[in-house]
């Protein structure tokens, strides 16, 4: 038997790392398999994300994709929220200066923005919401995930994406073993100096997926 799963999604990296979670997490029974096809894949639009919460937006996702299908389906929605700016940019994370999508733009207004904000008011959390659609048995599951830290005043780092270059989690890796990172920098690292299993292992989506998997192995199997 299989089981056919979509990816609410057009972003590869988000592709790549959920299939390697899917992989890690699941546990299959015999003659069980299961099939990860993202939306893109598919040849499916992304919808207008009106929602006015991440949790809205996560499930007008997986439902726009699970209808078009009839397969389960898998979305995501995150942002960052900056304590000093209330809820901002929270679901307009990805188009704060206006370009959606355009890391470097959202990156460089919210630097601009804090600017004279000094180190221990520059709080911040990532959140996400997870969400799971099961059209043929008429199901939903929804979970949750936050990364605590505060925001840097220049960017750092290479890898990840987004606010990854200023951002620095309250957690951060004990050993310093990625190559990404500077080994005499004594600055506590960013996301974007984090392997990207580092990142996941601390991260608003690793948490969240990790839970929405665990749902999905008991629909599945138990
Ligand atoms: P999405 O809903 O997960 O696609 O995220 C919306 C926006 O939030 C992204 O375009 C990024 O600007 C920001 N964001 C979400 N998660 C992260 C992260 O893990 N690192 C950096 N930025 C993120």
């Amino acid at each position: 038997m299989n089981t056919t799963i979509v990816l609410a999604t057009h972003n590869e990296g988000k592709v790549s790392e959920l299939k390697q979670m899917v992989a890690e997490r699941i546990i299959c029974p015999t003659n069980h398999t299961i099939t990860i096809i993202s939306a893109k894949e598919l040849g499916i639009p992304d919808p207008v994300e009106d929602g006015t919460t991440f949790e809205e937006n996560a499930l007008l996702k997986a439902r726009f994709v699970a209808q078009r299908t009839g397969y389960l389906s898998i979305a995501d929605d995150s942002g960052l929220i900056v304590d000093i700016l209330g809820k901002a940019p929270g679901i307009l994370s990805a188009r704060w200066s206006g370009q959606h999508g355009n890391d470097h733009a959202n990156m460089d207004l919210l630097l601009a923005q804090l600017e004279d904000i000094p180190d221990n008011v520059r709080t911040a959390h990532f959140e996400c919401c997870a969400a799971l659609v099961d059209p043929q048995h008429s199901r939903e599951k929804v979970e949750y995930g936050r990364m605590n830290g505060h925001l840097a005043h220049t960017p750092r780092g290479t890898q990840g994406f987004g606010y990854d270059p200023i951002f620095i989690p309250d957690e951060q890796p004990t050993q310093n073993t990625t190559s990404a990172c500077i080994l005499w920098d004594t600055k506590p690292l960013t996301c974007a100096q984090l392997s990207t299993d580092q990142k996941n292992q601390i991260s608003h989506r690793g948490h969240a997926m990790r839970a929405l998997l665990d749902d999905l192995q008991n629909m599945l199997f138990n």
